[in-house]
Parts: structure tokens; C-alpha cells; sequence
């Protein structure tokens, strides 16, 4: 099993972003738009080159997240109300957007 670091325990979308309590006890709020210009996807990076097709600056300010499942025991998978929905954000990426610190984006 992961390291509890890796592990959310709670998840919730509100009105600010996503709302991650990790099991170390580490409290994240994502910013909407934030997770949306760091969306992992074919679409979103090109394959061939890893090249960043879309950014936080490309994304509507007023993007959300309007829902999420879980993939498997180890990502989510978000629907922003773009309609893209073909970003899995595995859990380790989402907590080291979280540690990151929030509005820059991170190399793919
Ligand atoms: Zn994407």
C-alpha cells in the first residue's frame, strides 16, 4: 500500500476547488482552474514530445470541477465543467500539486 502521504482520506469538491485531507493529516485545497492547466492527459501534453499542450492560463477562469470518481486505489478521475474529463490525476501528482504550493504548474 502507498504511504499515507499518498493517501487522500477525505474528498470533496467546494466552492474554491478540491478539498484534500491526506492521511498524514495534510490539509490541500486545489484550485479549480489550477488542476484543470495541470491535467495529465493526451490531450492536455503531447505524447510524443511531453510537451504541455494546455496551461493554467489557456483554461476558463471560471472552470470547475463538477464531479470525480476514483480509478482504482490509486487516482481520480476528473469532469470539469469544460467537459474534459479525460484527466486521471493519480494521487501521488495530486499531493505533490498540494505541496507544490498552488498556481505554478508542474513538469508533466
Ligand atoms: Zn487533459
Amino acid at each position: 500500500m502507498a504511504e499515507p502521504k499518498y493517501e487522500p482520506e477525505k474528498v470533496e469538491i467546494v466552492a474554491d476547488g478540491l478539498h484534500i485531507v491526506w492521511k498524514d493529516g495534510l490539509d490541500s485545497l486545489l484550485p479549480h482552474r489550477y488542476l484543470r492547466g495541470n491535467c495529465g492527459c493526451a490531450e492536455c501534453i503531447d505524447e510524443m514530445s511531453r510537451v504541455r499542450q494546455v496551461k493554467v492560463d489557456d483554461v476558463a477562469a471560471d472552470v470547475r470541477v463538477e464531479d470525480y470518481l476514483e480509478v482504482g486505489r490509486y487516482a481520480l478521475g476528473l469532469l470539469f465543467s469544460d467537459l474534459h474529463q479525460t484527466g486521471i490525476y493519480p494521487f501521488k501528482r495530486l499531493r505533490d500539486l498540494a505541496d507544490q504550493g498552488q498556481g505554478t504548474a508542474l513538469d508533466p
